[in-house]
């Protein structure tokens, strides 16, 4: 039973057809479970408890940006530094203080994922990575409950339900991920801070349909947002008979390493070490050796907002084909945003016959936050 306070919150939904009283009851029933409180899943969150879904679960490792806050509108300017759990659980309780939020402060892995996701009726994806992707469909596939999948780049977005029990699951799209160097993340591609709103709010309008069995859920079906063109499309999507995980003979029967799967590199081994330089060791090092070269390989945009001085800048796409401008013989580190660009840099350099090259772990932010704060962050 609803009580006044809740009659009266919820009216718009109570005098709606195919909600009503009974639809809000089911949503006051329902555990949904977010995974990330970031661009998708702030309007998803925020939709969700204002809806009146009973317990919300919020799964994030992230401690709040601030360069979050163009897109993450779940988190504010007062929450930088706390962690992404705590500042959601917050605004969700002033939204509506009957959700009950569980949090979940930690990376979704191989070794949790079950456990979480077992507790919750539906899954909202909004991970902006494909280890977690695929460990989120394989999880909601092998415990039989829909993950309503969500994705952004630039202006683009997807959304779509997976529910192998009545359509395809994201597997049966995409069996194996792409290469992880064809993979730019939007802190390198960028991202338009609406383009998550409206992705996150289709994910939270599919998770209330599901919940209350109404309409029609985009299960067999891929939802494309244009945003330069405000134009939809809509993609039929097909069942794999030979899925891996959610065809008759699969093959993943429990979770994998997603990260070794998705050719993601290891942290923390000795090899990484040897081929990164930190920020520090660079200060060190280029105050001793003048002869060391820094090769930027930012996008020019990026090189506008801010820059290292007397660095080089060659952007990766250009690399192959400049080579000629970089001297064989000097030790040469390589630099980018966040760290990852670089060591794919490196790869190049290495691969045409550079013996000596190293990159910057952490990339310009890491030199800006640990070495030189007069060089922004972005
Ligand atoms: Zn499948």
């Amino acid at each position: 039973m609803l009580s006044h306070e809740e009659l009266l919150r919820y009216s718009r939904h109570l005098t709606l057809p195919d909600v009503g009283l009974e639809g809000q009851t089911k949503l006051g029933a329902a555990r949904v479970l977010l995974v990330g409180a970031g661009g998708l899943g702030s309007p998803a969150a925020l939709y969700l408890a204002a809806a009146g879904v009973g317990t919300l679960g919020i799964v994030d490792s992230d401690v709040v940006d601030r360069s979050n806050l163009q897109r993450q509108i779940l988190h504010g300017t007062a929450s930088i530094g706390m962690a992404k759990t705590d500042s959601a659980r917050e605004r969700l309780h002033d939204i509506n203080p009957h959700v009950s939020v569980k949090v979940f402060p930690q990376r979704l892995t191989s070794a949790n994922g079950l456990a979480v996701i077992r507790d919750f009726d539906i899954v909202v994806d909004g991970s902006d990575n494909f280890p977690t992707r695929y460990l989120v469909n394989d999880a909601c596939v092998l415990l039989g409950k829909p993950d309503v999948y969500g994705s952004i780049f630039q202006f683009d977005g997807q959304v779509s339900v997976f529910d192998a029990s009545r359509g395809p699951c994201y597997r049966c799209l995409f069996a194996e991920p792409p290469p992880p160097d064809l993979v730019p993340s939007c802190a390198e591609g960028g991202v338009l801070g609406v383009l998550p709103g409206i992705i996150g709010s289709l994910q939270a309008l599919e998770a209330i349909k599901l919940i209350v069995g109404l309409g029609h859920p985009l299960i067999g079906r891929l939802l494309l947002f244009d945003g330069r063109r405000a134009q939809f499309r809509e993609l039929a999507l097909e069942k794999d008979r030979d899925c891996p995980v959610c065809g008759p003979n699969p093959t993943v029967t429990r979770l994998i390493d997603y990260e070794a799967f998705c050719g993601v590199r290891e942290t923390g081994n000795g090899k990484r070490e040897t081929v990164e330089i930190s920020p520090q060791e660079l200060y060190r090092e280029r105050g001793r050796k003048p002869n060391l070269v820094l090769i930027d390989v930012r996008e020019p945009r990026e090189v506008e907002i801010a820059h290292i001085g007397g660095a080089r800048h060659i952007p990766l796409r250009e690399l192959p084909s400049r080579l000629s401008e970089i001297p064989g013989h000097g030790e040469i580190v390589t630099m980018c945003h966040h760290g990852q660009r670089s060591q794919k840099a490196r790869e190049i350099l290495v691969g045409a016959g550079f013996s000596n090259v190293r990159s910057l772990a952490g990339g310009i932010d890491a030199w800006s936050r640990e070495i030189d704060s007069s060089v922004p962050r972005y």
